[in-house]
C-alpha cells in the first residue's frame, strides 16, 4: 500500500509494440528528448529511455522500451502509421501476443501515429476507435513529427498508474 507522506519512487516500464517504420523510436525521441529524426533508422534490439514522472507527493520513474521488455511492462503502446492500412491490421497480432505475454495488468494504449500525413490516411479514426473499443482499450492519433498528441499520450500513463498506485 502507498503511504502518501513518504516520498516514493516508482519504476514504471512502457513498451512500444508495432510494425517496423510506425514511429516507435520518433515518438520515445520526440516525449523524451523533443527530437525526431526523419531518417531514423529501424531499432535493433532493446531502445531503453528514462522519464521521471511526479505525481504528487510520488516520483516515478518510467522507463520506456521500444521493442523489449513487455513481459514486465505495465503499460503497452500498440503503434500503428494512419497511413498504412496493413500496420493497423496487424495491430489485432500485436494485441493478441502481448496479452499472451504481459502481465495481465498492463495498460494498453492503441496510437495511430503520423497523423500529420493525413492526405494519405488508410485507417478512419472510426475504424481505430470501433477496435479500441472492442479490445477495451485506450486510444489516440499522434505525430512525432509535429509534436501532436505525444505528451498526452505518454502523461496518460501517470494518470492511469495513479489511479493503479494509490
Ligand atoms: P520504428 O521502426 O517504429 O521505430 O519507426 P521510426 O521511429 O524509426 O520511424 C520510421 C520512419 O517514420 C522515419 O523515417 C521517421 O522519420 C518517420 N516518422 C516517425 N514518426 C512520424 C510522424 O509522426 N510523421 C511522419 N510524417 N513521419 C514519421
Ligand atoms: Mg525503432
Amino acid at each position: 500500500q502507498v503511504n502518501f507522506n513518504q516520498k516514493m519512487d516508482y519504476v514504471f516500464k512502457i513498451v512500444l509494440i508495432g510494425d517496423s517504420a510506425v514511429g516507435k523510436s520518433q515518438l520515445l525521441a520526440r516525449f523524451s528528448r523533443n527530437k525526431f529524426s526523419l531518417d531514423s533508422k529501424a531499432t535493433i534490439g532493446v531502445e531503453f529511455q528514462t522519464k521521471t514522472f511526479v505525481i504528487d507527493y510520488k516520483t516515478i520513474k518510467a522507463q520506456s522500451w521500444d521493442t523489449a521488455g513487455q513481459n514486465e511492462a505495465q503499460w503497452a503502446m500498440l503503434v500503428y502509421d494512419i497511413t498504412k492500412r496493413q500496420s493497423f491490421d496487424h495491430i489485432a497480432k500485436w494485441l493478441e501476443e502481448l496479452r499472451e505475454h504481459a502481465d495481465s495488468n498492463i495498460v494498453i494504449m492503441l496510437v495511430g501515429n503520423k497523423s500529420d500525413l493525413g492526405t494519405l490516411r488508410a485507417v478512419s479514426s472510426k475504424d481505430a476507435k470501433k477496435f479500441a473499443q472492442k479490445e477495451n482499450l485506450f486510444s489516440m492519433e499522434t505525430s512525432a513529427l509535429e509534436s501532436t498528441n505525444v505528451e498526452s499520450a505518454f502523461f496518460s500513463v501517470r494518470t492511469e498508474i495513479y489511479r493503479i498506485v494509490s
